[in-house]
């Protein structure tokens, strides 16, 4: 940016913030006289410098006219520049990761003819829960690790689960045991993942995993493939963690919470943000990496994010859409639109976290064949 772009932008920011301070009224907002292109026309400008804008007025503990100046003027200046965020393109790091893979697989079966095996128990006929076994299998063939698969019907005991769960815990062909979520609800979650051995646990779900996780000084065997595939995604586009303020929206067992040990674990300063978050917009303005798993489509407005942030959007939530066949389209819990305005980088849903998630389990069974055939 040239110094006089920044000057312009700065003295913008700093027209906004007088008259919203002597003002602290929306109408400020319909001012026309900024010396920046176009910003105020964007939905997104407004609701972000208004938010920060009333703050400033109104909360007890007002910041300093300069801090919120400085921070008008980088949206001033991300909203003028047009920018657009570049694209972590999931899919197409999801296809490298899966060619590192399928050569590992080759060299190990070259080497000492094994095959990595990944077992699936799927309970019941939810259709979404189909659909992920099937792509889990493709997926397995796709590398050269050897799936065995059963289903079981909705009714079926917690015993006879387990029962399967036991054959292949001892089963030395299989590497890797995934039931998939949820079960029916007359079986006992806890129970039955706890059952499957720590040393096949490519999902990293039981609580052993979970623990060492959060522990310093401690090595889980398996990490949870949705929050290991953002951190890979992370790493591969080169986006330092260490020192920088993250925020996870979400605090589920399976992605929101894993996410927040993992992001601690790379020396980020990680915050938290659930559904009893009282500020949780303010909370996730100050990320420089913002995970959303939340569920709720398009709940992370550009108005949320830090100008130059980095965005890691897990949602996966089906929204109605006349125009597509389905009658609906897959959406983020960020708003793409508006966020990918503000942010330097962000996941596109579909194609960011989903294909990782696949690459991750993959990777997972891999590791678990290599430890237990002791093959470097
Ligand atoms: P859960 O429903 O288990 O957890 C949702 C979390 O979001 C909870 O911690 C909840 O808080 C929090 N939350 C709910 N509403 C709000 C709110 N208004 N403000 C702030 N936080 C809120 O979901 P999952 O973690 O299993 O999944 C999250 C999303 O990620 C879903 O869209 C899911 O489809 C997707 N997903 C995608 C995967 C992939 O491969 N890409 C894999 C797994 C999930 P609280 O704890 O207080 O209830």
């Amino acid at each position: 940016m040239t110094s006089a772009a920044a000057a312009a932008a700065t003295s913008s920011a700093t027209k906004m913030f007088s008259t919203a301070t002597d003002n602290c009224s929306h109408r400020i907002f319909l001012v026309t006289d900024l010396q920046v292109r176009r910003p105020w026309r964007s939905s997104a400008f407004l609701r972000t410098s208004r938010t920060i804008c009333t703050h400033a007025c109104t909360a007890a503990s007002p910041r300093s006219s300069s801090s919120v100046i400085n921070e008008l003027a980088n949206i001033f200046t991300a909203m003028a520049t047009e920018a657009s965020a570049k694209v972590i393109d999931g899919k197409s790091v999801a296809k490298e990761i899966r060619e590192e893979i399928a050569s590992e697989i080759s060299r190990m079966k070259e080497s000492i003819g094994v095959v990595p095996g990944l077992a699936v128990i799927l309970v019941g006929d939810r259709k979404d829960s189909a659909t992920y076994v099937r792509n889990k299998k493709k997926a397995c063939e796709s590398v050269g690790i050897k799936s065995y698969e059963v289903c079981l019907a909705e009714d079926s005991s917690e015993q006879e689960v387990l029962k399967y769960i036991s054959g292949f815990n001892d089963d030395p062909s299989v590497n890797g045991i995934l039931v998939q979520l949820p079960l029916p609800s007359h079986m006992n979650e806890q129970n039955v993942l706890t059952a499957v051995s720590i040393e096949k646990d490519v999902d990293g779900f039981n609580p052993l995993n979970i623990g060492c996780l959060a522990m310093r000084d401690r090595e889980p065997l398996f990490v949870p493939c949705t929050p290991k595939g953002c951190i890979e995604l992370l790493h591969r586009y080169g986006v330092p963690i260490k020192g920088k303020r993250a925020v996870v929206i979400g605090r589920s067992n399976i992605v929101g919470m894993p996410a927040a040990l993992l992001l601690q674990r790379e020396d980020a300063t990680v915050s938290v943000v659930h559904s009893r978050t009282k500020n949780p917009e303010e909370i996730t303005r100050e990320a420089d990496i913002v995970i959303a798993a939340v569920g709720q489509a398009n709940m992370v407005r550009g108005s949320w994010i830090k100008p130059g942030s980095v965005v890691i959007d897990v949602g996966i939530n089906p929204v109605e859409d006349a125009e597509s066949k389905r009658g609906y389209r897959l959406a983020g819990d960020v708003c793409y639109e508006e966020a990918s305005k503000i942010a330097s980088a962000i996941t596109p849903v579909p194609g960011g976290v989903g294909p990782m998630t696949i690459a991750m389990l993959l990777s997972n069974t891999l590791a678990a064949a290599k430890r237990a055939n002791n093959f470097q």
